[in-house]
């Protein structure tokens, strides 16, 4: 547990009160006790949420299943992967450009970072940001443990805030942007990524989607720096094929061969992407949508929020 961080930004997750360090962490205003877990503080509030303190403290998995074992894992390498990524990697540049432009030695929460994002490469700049990832399961990189609806930091603590593949998670992502811009410095910089034309992925914990403006619209008291497809329309036809096939069994192993024979025979099709990236088409279909703001006190009006739309009605 990084002390001197839990002690100059961490607040209790329920009332935001001061954390007292122990071989617990406790709330001096509230009284509330939360737990250290194998040095990662579990800083959840179990009235307001999904997950309960005990099962971090019996090691039960919260989101993740079990990793594949043995033969599934074998065949499962041989399986091409029908997403595509279209340039999560220049959008982390150009985020953590920003931030340095800003100050040295940025802070930057990381929301869902148990493991690194698609296009996030923290070793080479760990030196230049403070990072701070949080996750609601452990995980190779999680610092603590706690559920975005009630974030265990004081207002104002961070510079950048990343969510990506995070919102469709929850199940109040207004009130999880929310908590973003509060924990934000005044010209704070947000980035996120959700998914728009996708099935559910990891099962129960799977609740939304939103379209380019529904997203526009959730970071509406953010400026716009860019937004856009990160996963695009022919990975979206992908997905809908090989869930199709899977669907249509009942068995679980024919409906995982259906799913892997699915994926054999579309993979390809996201080579498209990169072509379509920019298509009027793309803003009323793609996989997954972007967005990178600033927090600068101004809010997106509604009228203005339906000017943008980019698509193809
Ligand atoms: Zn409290």
């Amino acid at each position: 547990m990084n002390e001197s961080l839990i002690k100059s930004i961490a607040a209790c997750p329920a009332c935001k009160g001061s954390l007292e360090v122990g071989p617990q962490l406790t709330c001096a205003a509230c009284g509330l006790e939360f737990p250290v877990v194998d040095g990662i503080p579990i800083l959840i509030n179990e009235a307001n949420s999904i997950f309960s303190i005990e099962d971090f403290k019996q090691g039960r998995p919260t989101t993740y299943g079990s990793p594949l074992k043995g033969w599934k894992r074998l065949v499962s390498k041989f399986i091409p992967s029908i997403n595509l990524n279209l340039g999560s990697d220049q959008n982390y540049k150009d985020f953590f450009e920003r931030l340095r432009a800003k100050r040295s030695r940025p802070r930057v929460l990381i929301l869902g970072g148990a493991i690194e994002g698609q296009g996030l490469d923290l070793e080479p700049i760990a030196d230049q940001f403070e990072f701070v990832e949080t996750d609601v399961s452990f995980g190779p990189r999680t610092g603590i443990i706690c559920d975005a609806h009630d974030l265990p930091f004081n207002s104002e603590s961070f510079d950048g805030v990343i969510a990506q593949a995070v919102l469709e998670h929850v199940l109040d992502p207004f009130r999880c942007v929310e908590e973003m811009e509060r924990v934000l410095v005044s010209n704070g910089l947000v980035y996120a990524e959700t998914p728009f034309m996708q099935q559910v992925h990891m099962g129960r914990f799977d609740f939304l989607r939103f379209s380019h403006l529904g997203h526009r619209r959730l970071f509406r008291r953010f400026t716009e720096v860019s937004s856009g497809a990160i996963g695009g329309p022919a990975m979206t036809l992908a997905w809908t094929y090989s869930y199709f096939l899977r669907g249509l069994f009942v068995n679980k192993t024919l409906q995982k061969a259906a799913f892997a024979f699915g994926n054999l025979t579309s993979f390809y099709l996201k080579y498209l992407d990169p072509l379509l990236k920019e298509r009027p088409g793309t803003y009323d279909s793609a996989s997954a949508y972007y967005f990178m703001g600033t927090k600068d006190g101004k809010t997106l009006d509604d009228r203005e929020l339906i000017m943008n739309y980019k698509g193809t009605f």
